[in-house]
Parts: C-alpha cells; structure tokens; sequence
C-alpha cells in the first residue's frame, strides 16, 4: 500500500461517482465483488457470523456490516456522507431566452458558487420513467459529457467584479445548455434519449422524475510541483467514502464492524437516508432485537465519524486558531468543539492517538477560531442517537465546497492506514 496506487485508486472511486447515487453504486459494485450479500429492508434477515452483508436505502445510502466470527460485543463503526454541495436541476427545468436554452437549478448545500463559472459541466442522478409495459422504472444516469457551463460577465461589462462580485442564485447561476427554442427541445427530450442511449432496451413513455445535479466534468489529479496536492470535486466527502470502502475489503471478518455511508448530510441530514434517519438504528435493532444485549454492545462500540476537515489557509491565516495550525500530508485531523458540534471528547481522542501511534502516524488537532461559528457533520447525530462513544475527525482540506477542492496526496494514505488498523486490531483500546 503506497500513496500512488491509493491516490490511483481514489480518483477512480471518484470519477465513477457523480451523484450520492452512483456513489452508493460504486461502493455496492466494490463490496458485492468482494462478497458482500444485500439485504433488503422489507425481507426477513438470516445474519451468519462472519459474512459481510450490505444495505442501501433510497439508493444513496449504504450501510456494509459484519457481526464478526468473535461474536464480541464491541462493534467498530466508522461513518461518512456520499453527498457533497452542487446544483440540483429543477422539475420545469427549461428556459428559452434569446436563442440560448438555459435550466434552472437550486443550490444543494453549502455551495462556494463562484468556482462554478466558466466550467464545463456535466449531469448526473436517478431518473424515474412509466414504460410501454406500463409500469414504473427507475434508472441511474450519467451525460458523462460537457452539456453545461454557466459563463461569467466578461470584465468589461462589469468593472468591480474583481472587487464586489456579488451572486444571486435565481438570476446568476442559470447554466446554459446548449441552443434553441421551446418548440424543438427541452430538457425532458434531451433526458430520454440519454436514457436511451445508457440504457439497453429503456422503454420511455413519459418522464416522471428525477433528481439530477450538475458536476465538474474534469477528473481528479495531482498538482504542485511535486505532486504534493489532490486536485479533485466532491473530496468532500467521497474521500471518506474511499478510505472506509477500501479499509472494510480488508477487514478481519472475525471482528464486528458497520460502516455507514449517508446521503443528505450537506443539507442537515434530516432525511429516512440522512444520518437524522433511522437506518443505523433500524439494522441494529434488527441484528439484536434484545434490548439488553443491543445496549450492551453500543456501549461496547466505538464510532469513528469521518468528513474532511479545514487545513490552516496559507493566504488566509487569520481565518484559523493560531495555536491549531492544520496542515496538509501531516495525517488525519481531530475535529473538536466546545459545543458538540463534533463528538470528539478527551477520551474518544486519547483513543484514536492511540490507535495512530500504534501505526506510526501522525495526528492534528482542529478547534474554529472562538469568534467563529463551527460546522458540523453526521458524528453527532449518529452517536446521540444510537448511545455510541465517538469521535469526528477528516482529511486536512483546503476550498472545502469549492467544486475543485484541494488534499494533501499522502493523506488518504494516512487516514486509510489508521482505519484499516482500527477495524483489524484484535481488541479496540480500553481506558482504565
Ligand atoms: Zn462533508
């Protein structure tokens, strides 16, 4: 295992991710490859020790768990979301204005806006469709081509764009997607027959939804002039993603482990997929339908919450703590907050120090500066509602919510190293 074919390895998983859907899908293809059966919800499980099984739900959520050949108590439990801040297309998407044919989008999520000028973009997401055999279809789609760019005002039209550039959602961020006019074309045409053409045999005789977002079109990379940096959209959070994929297809099957991969954390998770749903809980229930027992194990648990983390601005210092100076390729950072914003605690992070010496890595630790309110993620969530002792922590990050946002190359490396060693070590650290 080395930085070069992890880093490989993660532009992959990334490309082949557009949407939180074909994340989920990815992670499916990866682990089903792997051996892992799928479970359904609405089917009566029979769980053997030892086997992995995964779970989707409303296709952009995936759980992967084992109960472990141990039949220990102590589950190791690591998180992340497959969602990330984009543009989501409209229902009535079409706009004809002087020959140009433009679509309306929303802002999904805490979207940086400015970078998503003058880029090429492509759409990607879940289509639903009534066929000819009457029925109802659900198909994943990918353009996997430039369709959209939203241009700039040109600098000589607008002379204090370089010192007030201000944008308004609704009127400036309206990506043109080619040419025309109502009576030729519109989006819906254009949908179908990109079905058609992914598809073998789709069968479209109406549109009935969709949930679409636009994306960078360019594939990750390396930069810097020793390829000191990763250069790629949707780091946030399809890094985690990567690093929790590619540590469970290594996990010792004797231990017990669940990791869950949720949509919708970007837009406050409050959804049956978002970690504010009940899935955890749900499986857990299911695998341990005795309370005393479940409880039991959840307090035996150990959650490791996994979202980038703001590395310290080399232009902007004054945006951090001083005294926390985050770095990029110098290992996974703690994310800590006086008001639980995160759930890392001094005893969740003495053992995931723990854990990172016994690898020989490094660790950073992350407070906001004081006057400056603090964001948070899945971690919260999942360790209020299920009783589990957690921690938060990320990948060191710079332009989180850009659409090209920047990583250090050794620190996917760094982070897999410490989780694959936290789901294989024979016995989680205790303190006494
Ligand atoms: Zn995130």
């Amino acid at each position: 295992m080395n930085a070069k074919s992890v880093n490989r390895r993660l532009f992959s998983f990334i490309a082949d991710s557009p949407s939180p859907y074909h994340a989920t899908q990815t992670m499916h293809r990866e682990l089903s490859k792997a051996g892992a059966k799928e479970l359904n919800e609405r089917e009566k499980w029979n769980i053997k020790p030892g086997q992995p099984y995964l779970i989707t739900r409303d296709d952009g959520t995936l759980i992967c768990f084992n109960i472990g050949k141990k039949n220990s108590n102590e589950f190791r439990i690591l998180g992340s979301h497959t969602d990330s801040p984009c543009l989501q297309i409209k229902p009535n998407a079409d706009i004809f204005e002087k020959t140009y044919h433009k679509i309306g989008v929303e802002v999904y999520g805490g979207v940086l806006l400015n970078p998503w000028f003058d880029r090429e973009l492509s759409v990607a997401g879940r289509v639903t469709v009534k066929t000819e055999a009457d029925i109802i279809k659900q198909h994943l789609v990918d353009f996997a081509r430039p369709i959209a760019i939203i241009p700039s005002v040109a600098i000589h039209l607008d002379r204090n764009a370089n010192k007030e550039k201000k944008i308004n959602e609704q009127k400036d961020v309206v990506p043109l997607i080619g040419l025309g006019d109502a009576q030729h074309s519109g989006f819906a045409n254009y949908l179908k027959k990109q079905l058609k053409k992914q598809v073998q045999g789709a069968s479209v005789i109406e549109l009935l939804g969709y949930d679409l977002f636009l994306y960078d079109y360019h594939t990750p990379c390396n930069t810097g002039i020793n390829n000191e940096f990763i250069v790629s959209s949707r780091l946030d959070n399809l890094l985690s993603c990567f690093v929790i994929l590619s540590a469970i297809l290594s996990a010792d099957t004797q231990n017990s482990y669940m990791v869950v991969c949720n949509n919708h954390e970007e837009v406050g998770s409050n959804t049956s997929a978002g970690a504010q749903g009940n899935l955890v809980q749900a499986v857990f229930e299911r695998l341990f339908p005795d309370n005393d027992r479940r409880y039991r194990i959840l307090a035996d648990s150990f959650f490791i919450s996994i979202d980038n983390a703001h590395a310290t601005h080399p232009n902007y210092p004054e945006k951090h703590d001083s005294g926390h100076n985050i770095l990029l390729n110098k290992g996974p950072v703690i994310k800590i907050n006086a008001n639980q914003r995160y759930t890392s605690n001094s005893r969740s992070n003495a053992i995931f120090k723990f854990l990172c010496s016994e690898v020989k890595i490094p660790y950073q630790e992350f407070v906001m500066r004081s006057d400056m309110p603090c964001g948070s993620t899945i971690g919260p969530m999942t360790s209020a509602k299920l009783g589990l002792q957690a921690i938060d922590i990320g990948a060191p990050s710079l332009a989180m919510h850009s659409i090209r946002e920047l990583t250090g190359s050794d620190d996917p490396l760094l982070m897999l190293k410490v989780v694959t060693h936290f789901l294989n070590r024979k016995q989680l650290p205790t303190i006494q």
